[in-house]
């Protein structure tokens, strides 16, 4: 119930009318039974910072930053994490003792979940495209011992960008998304991962369409793992191709609810919520 006690955290972004979060995180705040509620809080860039500043004197527990302000919120925050450093992007976001805001980055826990189990030490990997999530992605591949990563985009400047920053940890080259030696590597990929919008559910309907277009999956066979970080619709189209061709697939909605247990847990100090309390809440939603 809520009381004049209850407190708040929110997702602030614009736009965030497409977010899942309130979902998942109101069932998971519902099943440790606090007194808490999560909402979600559109922000025109003019008004970032006052927003921000003025949450920190009402009773805001904690915030999760989305598109576009994953890395404009760096300068509001007074502690950052390592990792949220590396990534150059914050996600979530929590009141220090001070009162002033700790960011961290909680997508490189989320995309690496449903990979834990899996053997994939020495293997090699294909990221599709080189924005934000591409970053956690790449940091991810790393810490699970991937042997090589392939970055196929059609932006040579964040490419560039991107190989320049992980270069010094692993094995990583960057090919534009027409370079023929792609046919080579994707047959011989353990794990592809597409971090492109591409398949994404739009008001456009463009759901049917496949990263690169179709020509370009002509070399996929079963050996390799399908991750697609979309997660509406699931199955992608991308997904549906590679349950066609044998391969084992992964959606987004394991990361998505991942991310979101790491974010709960660092606003709560270490509260933990079993994954099917979230996962569920989603499922039953879509
Ligand atoms: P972003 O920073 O905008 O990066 C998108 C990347 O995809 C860029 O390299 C972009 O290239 C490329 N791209 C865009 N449209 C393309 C097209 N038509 N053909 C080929 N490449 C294209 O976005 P992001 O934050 O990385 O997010 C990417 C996707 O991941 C979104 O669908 C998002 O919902 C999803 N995501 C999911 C989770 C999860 O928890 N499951 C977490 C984070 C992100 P240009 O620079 O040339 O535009």
């Amino acid at each position: 119930m809520i009381t004049s006690k209850t407190s708040f955290i929110a997702l602030i972004g614009n736009p965030v009318s497409h977010s899942l979060s309130p979902i998942m995180q109101n069932a998971a705040l519902r099943y440790l039974g606090l007194d808490l509620i999560y909402i979600a809080i559109p922000c025109e860039d003019k008004d970032l910072e006052s927003v921000l500043n003025s949450l920190k004197k009402i009773n805001c527990k904690g915030l999760n930053i989305t598109i576009p302000y994953k890395e404009k919120v760096f300068e509001l925050c007074s502690e950052i994490s390592p990792i949220a450093n590396k990534l150059k992007a914050i996600n979530t976001l929590k009141l220090n003792s001070k009162k002033q805001w700790s960011g961290t980055n909680t997508d490189v826990e989320g995309f690496i979940y449903p990979l834990k189990s899996l053997n994939l030490t020495n293997k090699q990997s294909i990221v599709l495209g080189s924005g934000g999530a591409a970053r956690s992605v790449i940091q991810g591949l790393i810490n699970l011992n991937f042997s090589t990563i392939s970055v196929i985009s059609r932006n040579k400047s964040s490419l560039d960008e991107l190989i320049k920053n992980f270069g010094r940890q692993i094995e990583i080259q960057g090919l534009l998304n027409d370079d023929n030696r792609a046919q080579n590597l994707m047959e011989e990929a353990d794990l592809i991962v597409n971090t492109t919008p591409v398949g994404m559910k739009t008001t456009r309907h463009e759901e049917h369409i496949l990263p690169f277009g179709e020509n370009f999956w002509r070399s996929l066979n079963s050996k390799s793992i399908i991750y697609d970080l979309i997660y509406n619709p699931t199955p992608t189209s991308l997904l549906q191709l590679g349950t066609k061709k044998g391969c084992m697939t992964i959606d987004g909605l394991q990361m998505l609810v991942a991310q979101g247990i790491k974010s709960l847990s660092f606003w709560t100090d270490g509260l933990e919520v079993p994954f099917h309390v979230m996962n569920d809440a989603l499922k039953k939603y879509l």
